[in-house]
């Protein structure tokens, strides 16, 4: 069989719950063989997130720590350049041969923005699609991204019988947390315990990120 590449790309700031238990609900439902985190150095499609990116991957391996079947891949910040997906779709699949079944991973309101990537119709030249449901978002029926969708969209046997090339929507265990959220409530002084891996909570009051103020009172426990 064909080994099984999961990518999993984002602006991590910080990686939380809602990212983690996805990589791991996917690793245990569809098989992969390995399911690399990619923080971006330079995000191409939002804004610029502030926390440098060496700062968002060393929270993405505190993270993932102890968990040998999620691993970090740094090749954006080694490459040092704007983040573009299909280049590290290309350098993977340079590096791993052409039968090896690459898929990219994203949730749907990623999804949703698709059409502003950087050469995005090319990314089914070197990889597979794998659209997760994310509370809130829904895709259209019309317009260029249906269309595209309705073109390559397959089922995810599609994932182990091809190297790359289909679209694959998965309705799985959706949590309901954000990234904007937990900087919101660090910037609050309100507590993020339970969204976010103990040790990623804790160097972001040690590093003070997002505003974070030293712990205090009981509100911030
Ligand atoms: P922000 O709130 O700053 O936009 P975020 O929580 O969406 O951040 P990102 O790093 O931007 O996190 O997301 C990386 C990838 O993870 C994207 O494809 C996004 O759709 C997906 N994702 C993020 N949070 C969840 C979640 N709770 N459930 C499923 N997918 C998620």
């Amino acid at each position: 069989m064909r080994p099984k590449i999961a990518i999993f790309g984002g602006t991590f700031n910080p990686v939380h719950n809602g990212h983690l238990r996805l990589a791991l609900d996917l690793v245990q439902q569809l098989g992969f063989d390995e399911m690399r985190l990619v923080p971006c150095h330079i995000p191409t499609h939002r804004s610029d997130p502030e926390v440098a990116s060496a700062r968002r991957a060393q929270m993405v391996s505190l993270g993932i720590a102890g968990n040998p079947s999620l691993q970090m891949d740094d090749r954006e910040l080694v490459r040092g350049s704007a983040s573009y997906s299909v280049d590290t779709l290309m350098q993977l699949r340079a590096e791993r041969g052409e039968s090896c079944s690459l898929t990219l991973v994203m949730g749907l309101d990623a999804y949703l923005g698709l059409p502003k990537w950087h050469r995005w119709r090319e990314l089914l030249n070197f990889a597979h699609l794998l659209v997760v449901n994310r509370p809130g978002y829904t895709l259209p029926s019309q317009g260029e991204l249906a269309e595209f969708d309705r073109a390559h969209g397959a089922d995810k046997s599609a994932l182990a019988e091809h190297p790359a090339g289909a679209v694959v929507h998965l309705n799985i265990r959706a949590l309901d947390i954000s990234a904007t959220e937990i900087r919101a409530l660090t910037a609050a002084g309100l507590s993020t315990r339970f969204l976010l891996p103990e040790p990623v909570r804790r160097f972001i009051n040690e590093q003070q990120l997002y505003g974070a103020r030293p712990e205090t009172g009981p509100r911030s426990s």
